[in-house]
């Protein structure tokens, strides 16, 4: 079972644990920030050290602590005052409590590693195509063969499940851009297949069904507030992680309640 009831299982385990957990969580999201400054870019993750972008000040260690530097610099550089995008404590945290749910859903097994390393690929690929109306191929494509030997090693969906959800969202997309002349990039797709390895075709199924939906209400509030024109694009990227982080939490069970149903 993928997800007992919540308040259950977060009593099996200990507090401690999941602050742990947390705090971890808190860390590789600092790690993201890097990532998703530096790979748009093509430069190492690992060389130099971070820097300020204005007065390229090094950042000491005390400076790159998650969430609580930004607090205790009140969101500026130490030298420069230059203000630091709160993109980077909203990525930490979001990354933290990611790791805490799939801790809490998987418990200590493969699978919450698999999770965990899924969740962070998508948090990434939102912040990026956010920012940048671009989903880097370095990520997806990688992506879909990871979450496909996953699969064979933790058997969460049998591999013939994970191969079938890349081929359904390659086709699919694919058949969408062919259709839609440009509405939806390549980029997309390879998100789309890369959710197909690693939920398998069921839950991928809830994936893009939550994110259409999703895409389909902002688009029509941002059309309808004026703050978007009907020329400029909305990145799908965004509603893609969306879903597909509720896809790898409840999607099995959906498609279970959604399949009985029609008695299937
Ligand atoms: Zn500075």
């Amino acid at each position: 079972m993928i997800v007992a009831s919540l308040p259950a299982v977060a009593a099996a385990w200990p507090a401690g644990v999941l602050v742990a957990v947390g705090l971890f969580g808190l860390v590789i999201g600092s790690f993201l920030n890097v990532v998703i400054v530096r790979v748009p870019e093509g430069r190492s993750l690992w060389r130099p050290r971070s820097a300020c972008p204005r007065c390229g000040a090094q950042l000491a260690w005390h400076d790159n602590i998650p969430v609580l530097s930004f607090l205790v610099l009140h969101g500026r550089c130490r030298s420069c005052r230059a203000p630091i995008s709160w993109r980077y404590p909203v990525v930490e945290i979001v990354n933290g409590v990611a790791l805490v749910s799939a801790y809490v859903a998987f418990g200590p097994t493969a699978e919450f590693l698999v999770a965990g390393v899924l969740l962070a690929a998508l948090i990434v690929v939102m912040a990026i195509d956010l920012q940048l109306q671009l989903i880097p191929d370095v990520i997806t494509i990688p992506g879909i063969v990871v979450g496909l030997l996953a699969n064979i090693v933790t058997g969460h969906v049998s591999w013939l499940e994970s191969l079938i959800g890349i081929v359904v969202a390659g086709s699919l997309f694919l058949t969408i851009i062919l259709a839609s002349g440009g509405g939806m990039g390549g980029g997309d797709m390879k998100l789309g297949a890369m959710l197909g390895a690693f939920l398998g075709w069921k839950a991928l199924l809830f994936a893009l069904f939550v994110a259409i939906v999703l895409g389909g209400v902002v688009a029509i509030a941002l059309l309808s507030l004026r703050l978007r024109g009907r020329k400029d694009p909305v990145p799908f990227g965004p509603f893609l992680a969306i879903g597909g982080a509720m896809g790898l939490f409840w999607g099995a069970r959906v498609f279970a309640w959604y399949a009985g149903g029609f008695g299937l």
